[in-house]
């Protein structure tokens, strides 16, 4: 997409000393040494700097995704693939099943490709920005937090606490946000000069600590920041207005039918899984078989029709939020005949049993509407 220019790519290189003096940089990075959150994943302030393995994993598994929900998963990667060569020689669905609980997989993809290609190119993961940039998933963003974080360079990162803090300091209260080429310029200057040159990683995790912890989307805790003097949000009392609400693009509404298809296990029930297709959304990710759209209910219908089964019960609906995606979700219980149904007829690429009781293990390889419908089978479902 081709950036706009606004009156914001005309300001003076100046405009970083102007908001943001020396003193007030080294207030914000003494905040971020005191106040930091101990993470799994973070090296103490002038301590011994993360592998760029370890930053890389869990930069991608914080895009979009909260702090707390990542702790947990990280800790299990890592025990699981410690290194890149780990990784690199890992079973991609073993990948995808690992990634349970995350969301977005196509991180995980990414992931496992660059260990994959960074291997086989380097032989491990390249302090050159130019080499970093070509390896799969690899934004600017991600360059940043491996070439600061891990080799303590003073390479900029901006993300979305980023684009909030810069804008609150300078102001920037158009209609129009500022371009995202302004914010990285200004990111770059402000990396680029002391102290934040003198410690890199320090500065970015500040940055962005600052816009996850203190000034945050709503309700900037302006009192206790540690560069409220010479915020100019803060002087104008615009810390909340800024930046501009956007309007969100609108939901769409899904009806999503499955079939809960179960069997007497060795060990207890197992419910029938199909393998979602590669590509898409929930790519490779495994599920009760289903369809979606206006015609779901029909369609798992004639599925079940043509394989002789018969409903012997309904789990309640309920309903799973997406980013851009309402799902209404509801499922049939159906006890399965001798031969098993095969989901290839819905889409799905393979099928297996799981033991009902392995459903919420985080290495099922299913989406969290997956899980959700299992967890939604009550025993006296079972019981029919
Ligand atoms: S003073 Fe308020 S608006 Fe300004 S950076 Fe700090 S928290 Fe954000």
């Amino acid at each position: 997409m081709r950036e706009k220019t606004n009156a914001h790519d005309t300001l003076p290189d100046s405009t970083v000393d102007l908001v943001l003096d020396p003193a007030a940089r080294q207030a914000l990075l003494d905040w971020y040494g005191r106040e930091h959150r101990r993470l799994p994943w973070r090296a103490e302030p002038g301590g011994l700097a993360p592998a760029p393995y370890a930053v890389l994993v869990s930069e991608l598994m914080l895009q979009q995704t909260r702090v707390d929900t990542v702790i947990e998963p990280y800790r299990r990667w890592m025990a699981r693939w410690p290194t890149l060569h780990d990784l690199a020689r890992a079973d991609l669905q073993d990948v995808l099943a690992q990634w349970t609980g995350l969301g977005y997989y196509r991180r995980a993809r990414h992931l496992h490709a660059a260990a994959v290609a960074a291997l086989e190119r380097h032989g491990e993961l390249p302090n050159d920005p130019d080499l970093l940039r070509r390896l799969p998933g690899l934004g600017p963003y991600t360059v940043g937090a491996v070439r600061s974080i891990a080799f303590g360079e003073p390479e900029a990162l901006v993300d979305g606490n980023v684009v909030r803090v810069l804008a609150r300091w300078h102001a920037w209260t158009d209609a129009e946000p500022p371009t995202l080429s302004r914010t990285w310029k200004i990111a770059r200057r402000l990396v680029s000069r002391p102290p934040a040159s003198l410690d890199p990683s320090s500065w970015n995790q500040a940055l962005m600590e600052l816009g996850a912890t203190v000034c945050t989307p709503r309700r900037p805790a302006c009192l206790r920041c540690p560069v409220r003097e010479p915020c100019r949000a803060r002087q104008l009392g615009l810390a909340e207005a800024i930046p501009p609400t956007r309007v969100r693009a609108a939901v769409q509404e899904v009806q999503a039918v499955h079939a809960l298809v179960w069997r007497a296990g060795p060990h207890g029930r197992q419910v029938l899984l199909g393998r979602r297709p590669a590509t898409g959304r929930w790519a490779g990710l495994w599920e009760p078989p289903g369809a979606e759209g206006p015609d779901a209910r029909a369609t798992v219908a004639a599925w079940l029709a043509q394989n002789n089964l018969r409903e012997s019960g309904q789990i309640d609906a309920f309903v799973h939020v997406l980013t851009h995606r309402r799902y209404q979700v509801s499922g049939v219980v159906v006890a399965a005949q001798a031969t098993a149904p095969d989901p290839v007829a819905l889409g799905y690429v393979e099928a297996r049993w799981l033991p009902l009781a392995e459903v919420a293990s985080p290495t099922s390889g299913m989406s969290r509407l997956a899980v959700r419908l299992c967890e939604g089978w009550s025993p006296q479902d079972l019981a029919r």
